[in-house]
């Protein structure tokens, strides 16, 4: 179990998984940098936010709902989260997290919404076995279930977040095909590094001059 002090953002899984590069950038050194997929994902999430509370006979739901595991050792909020009513009287969470994009090949969006569902069990004392993914490009929502896999990837990630962020060190760029969608690029320089190609050739190539 963690200390309230311990706590890291829940979205920082998903930067993690993302690039451990980027994710030292925003958690350790506190940069932030905008770009268009940034800014998009935020305006949605601004207009997901501001929804307030909604009440059907057999649903209830809640927006920007605080969430926190001292087992993940991870704070954050739930864009929405629904509370269906089951036969017996329960109300039974189902978080739904909205994303900008389409759904992407690997898991850190289920992992991220995993975190949310494992937080609601630890806070509501109840089980949490399904949640949904909305994308904004597709404005599709896909169930997500919170299998066993999915559960063990998710505690293994919030475990390999934490040893990173304690370490104070920020990883190496990768670069590679990730870097062309990352807010960083200009600062990262993952081609410089990496590839060790000159500035004024990877001026020249960025700018195309
Ligand atoms: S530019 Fe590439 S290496 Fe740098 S933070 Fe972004 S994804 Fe990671």
């Amino acid at each position: 179990m963690y200390l309230e002090d311990d706590l890291i953002m829940i979205s920082a899984l998903q930067h993690y998984l993302f690039c451990p590069r980027q994710c030292a950038l925003i958690h350790i050194e506190q940069q932030w940098v905008e770009n268009i997929y940034t800014a998009e994902g935020r305006v949605l999430h601004e207009r997901v936010h501001i929804a307030g509370k909604e009440s059907r006979r057999k649903i209830k739901i809640e927006f920007d709902l605080p969430l926190r595991s001292l087992e993940l050792g991870l704070i954050g909020r739930g864009d929405v989260v629904e509370f269906h009513l089951l036969e017996d009287g329960h109300w039974q969470p189902f978080p739904v997290e909205y994303k900008r994009g389409r759904p992407k090949k690997d898991n850190c969006d289920k992992v991220q919404l995993c975190a949310q569902a494992i937080a609601l069990e630890e806070m509501r004392d109840t089980e949490v076995p399904l949640g949904a993914l909305y994308y904004g490009k597709k404005k599709r929502r896909l169930e997500v279930a919170f299998s066993k896999e999915l559960r063990k990837e998710t505690k293994d990630t919030a475990q390999e977040l934490h040893n990173l962020l304690r370490s104070g060190k920020t990883p190496p760029p990768v670069a590679d095909e990730r870097c062309e969608n990352c807010s960083f690029i200009a600062d990262c320089l993952p081609d410089v590094v990496c590839k060790k190609v000159g500035v004024a050739k990877y001026l020249h190539d960025m700018l195309r001059i």
